[in-house]
């Protein structure tokens, strides 16, 4: 896993690989995890003491992704968990992973900084494009303030 600053990013789109469903746990929010016990069971998280979290199957994906073909699809769509909704970026206040000047993003009058997961394999990078800058970001930075909960630019396209 190497996380990098949104600068060196060209563009990104998901591609429906599937990949992040099976190769990380999903940590739930406690509304989160609240809805879907009661939308679907207490089956579909997993236990633990001090987290709220998705189960997975056998084979180690999600218990919500189904596959068809070569294309996964997440059959929660837009009420997927927020951590779900932002993978692979992280839109944090402070410069955690480094190289500030790379990473900030100035939004609704105040500095945030923004890094993606690059093991994601709908990251492209290069020189960012107008559309990655200002339409695909913004969405991003909403999602994860919470003011915003559909996605049409922060997910697949299928
Ligand atoms: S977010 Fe990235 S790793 Fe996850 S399904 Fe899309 S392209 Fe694949
Ligand atoms: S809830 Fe959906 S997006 Fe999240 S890991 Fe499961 S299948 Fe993937």
């Amino acid at each position: 896993m190497r996380i990098v600053p949104w600068n060196t990013i060209r563009s990104w789109r998901c591609d429906a690989c599937g990949i992040c469903c099976k190769h990380y746990q999903v940590v739930l929010k406690f509304p989160e995890w609240l809805n879907i016990v009661k939308n679907f069971g207490v089956e579909y998280t997993a236990p633990s003491i001090n987290q709220f979290l998705l189960r997975k199957k056998p084979d180690g994906s999600c218990v919500f992704l189904y596959k068809t073909a070569n294309v996964s699809y997440c059959s929660l769509q837009n009420a997927k968990p927020q951590a779900c909704k932002l993978w692979p970026f992280k839109v944090l206040d402070k410069p955690k992973y480094g190289r500030p000047n790379d990473a900030v993003y100035y939004y609704g009058n105040r500095n945030l900084f923004i890094y993606v997961d690059s093991a994601c394999t709908g990251v492209r990078f290069g020189v960012p494009t107008q559309y990655f800058t200002y339409s695909v970001i913004p969405e991003f930075i909403e999602v994860a303030l919470g003011v915003r909960q559909k996605q049409f630019k922060s997910t697949a396209i299928l």
